[in-house]
């Protein structure tokens, strides 16, 4: 059942957003040659926490970080690791969810290490001119179709796949509500958008098939070609006046 949220509950999202905003900007900013995924995890938690709010994803069935934290060829939640050193041209997915007054937050996005190449430059450039033609198509009758269907027209303009294994979601209470938000679909089709949803919207595009597997450590998910994959998400609230950014900052 999607759980609609009222004015005060979306104040509280506001809120869970920010905080959650802010600690993926935070990590962003670390991004660079010689910098573990662990140190930047740490550095993601002790904001979350700073703000009265705990990690969404630190124990979620098991997780054992506050950020997921992929590079290159993984798609999302690759686990932070003083074994993993980021170099010069990586593309580095960080996703981050904070849980504040009852609510999460649910935002990601691809930082490039240092000088990335053109093919890497245009997939993540892709990815959230996507995310943000996907979010253009919420408005007053406007279904899940749209957005999905926005979301992979625009990524296939340039050549690139979306991952249909993976989709967005609803946000609220919990970190993964109803309903599910794909990055495909039919104009027209599907669940109708209505003040009071909120959604995180978060295209999952690749330079290859879009196909994924789960690597042996239960979580990491990567292309099967070994292609290069980016990640945009935002948490999005649909009001009377249209879509608002909850995790923008
Ligand atoms: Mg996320
Ligand atoms: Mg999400």
């Amino acid at each position: 059942m999607i759980q609609l949220k009222n004015a005060h509950q979306l104040a509280i999202m506001k809120d869970a957003g920010r905080i959650t905003g802010e600690a993926l900007a935070l990590g962003g900013e670390l991004v660079s040659p010689g910098v573990t995924t662990a140190y930047i995890d740490t550095m993601i938690r002790r904001h979350i926490e700073k703000c009265g709010a705990t990690p969404s994803f630190l124990g979620y069935e098991g997780f054992p970080a506050s950020a997921c934290i992929s590079i290159n060829e993984q798609v999302i939640h690759g686990i932070p690791s003083e074994n993993v050193i980021l170099k010069e041209g990586d593309i580095v997915k960080i996703d981050v969810g904070a849980y504040y007054k009852g609510f999460h937050g649910d935002s990601a996005n691809t930082f490039r290490c240092g000088k990335v190449s053109e093919l890497a430059d245009r997939l993540i450039e892709a990815t959230k001119d996507s995310f943000m033609k996907g979010v253009e198509q919420i408005g007053p009758g406007k279904r899940l179709g749209d957005v999905g269907s926005a979301i992979e027209q625009r990524n296939l303009e340039d050549g690139f796949s979306v991952v249909r294994d993976f989709v967005g979601h609803g946000v609220g209470k919990e970190l993964h509500e109803s309903p599910e938000v794909p990055n495909y679909g039919i104009p027209g089709r599907g669940i109708r958008l209505v003040p009071g949803m909120v959604i995180a919207i978060e295209p999952m595009v690749c330079t290859g098939s879009g196909r994924v597997l789960v690597k042996k450590d239960g979580w990491t998910v990567v292309t099967t070609d070994g292609g290069l994959s980016a990640h945009y998400e935002h948490t999005v609230a649909i009001t009377d006046n249209g879509p608002v950014l909850l995790t923008a900052i």
